[in-house]
């Protein structure tokens, strides 16, 4: 049975001029489990009012976990701009963990993971599930980011991806001049994939991000050929 309980924030870190990512430990120490991929519903309730706001957020760590961790792009709406002023020590409820979106270590050794901005959470649980496990699968990430210092944990991620001797491209899909941004820009589509995933029919894939780049995405690797049941996604909003 999945209980909602009091945690506490333990951690803030600005990741990204956007993106911040929250850390909260239960209350009662208790530990818990899921499958990279999985989100859970965190609640804040104001304390004055009674008032409740939830929202779903994937978890963005490994699995068993004393700790949940939590990249959110701060937007300014109702649970966001409550979290903007959050301090460490501060009580907020998660009931974890829920969805369909999991992770499956045994379902192929070859991967391509698709993130679009905070989609990437999900993926940065997966990489580092894998490492816990000890385990190498073929991982190639294709992630888009709107600007180029958008790119949530970079260290973290090219180091994980580079212990599994796997492959990252992001591409900037609003660069300007001022920039002066060398690598890969524009939106994830069909060519591109083509493109850095020649062998993509060979992969399990999963999409996160956006409705609109999960559902794009989707498309294209099915005008591929890439077989459905190879496809797993999970849309936000
Ligand atoms: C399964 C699942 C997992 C999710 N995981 C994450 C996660 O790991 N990290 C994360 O950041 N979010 C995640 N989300 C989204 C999250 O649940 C909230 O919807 C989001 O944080 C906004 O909540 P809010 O109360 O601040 O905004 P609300 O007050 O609910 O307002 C949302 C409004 O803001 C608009 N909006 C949406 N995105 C933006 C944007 N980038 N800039 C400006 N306006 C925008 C929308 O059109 C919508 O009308 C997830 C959603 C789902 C369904």
């Amino acid at each position: 049975m999945i209980i909602n309980k009091p945690y506490v924030l333990t951690d803030i870190k600005k990741t990204t001029p956007d993106v911040t990512t929250f850390t909260f430990k239960a209350q009662d120490n208790t530990s818990v489990d899921f499958v990279p991929g999985m989100f859970a519903m965190l609640t804040y309730q104001d304390k004055a009012t009674g008032q409740k706001i939830s929202r779903a957020f994937s978890m963005a760590n490994s699995s068993p976990a004393d700790s949940l961790q939590f990249f959110i792009s701060m937007i300014g709406g109702q649970l966001t701009s409550k979290l903007a002023q959050a301090k460490i020590g501060d009580i907020y409820y998660i009931s974890a963990p829920y969805g369909q979106f999991r992770f499956d270590i045994n379902a192929g050794n070859k991967l391509l993971f698709l993130a679009g901005g905070t989609g990437l959470a999900p993926f940065y649980s997966m990489l580092k599930f894998i490492i816990d496990k000890g385990a190498a699968p073929d991982v190639m990430l294709l992630y888009s980011v709107k600007y180029p210092n958008d790119i949530i944990e970079r260290d973290g991620l090219e180091r994980m991806i580079s212990q599994l001797g796997g492959r990252m491209v992001v591409t900037v899909t609003r660069a300007v001049p001022e920039d002066n941004y060398q690598g890969q820009t524009g939106h994830v589509d069909a060519a591109m994939i083509a493109r850095y995933v020649p062998d993509v029919k060979e992969r399990v894939s999963y999409i996160c991000g956006p409705p609109a780049f999960v559902k794009a995405l989707k498309d294209a690797l099915v005008g591929i050929g890439v077989p459905e049941k190879e496809i797993r996604a999970e849309m936000w909003g």
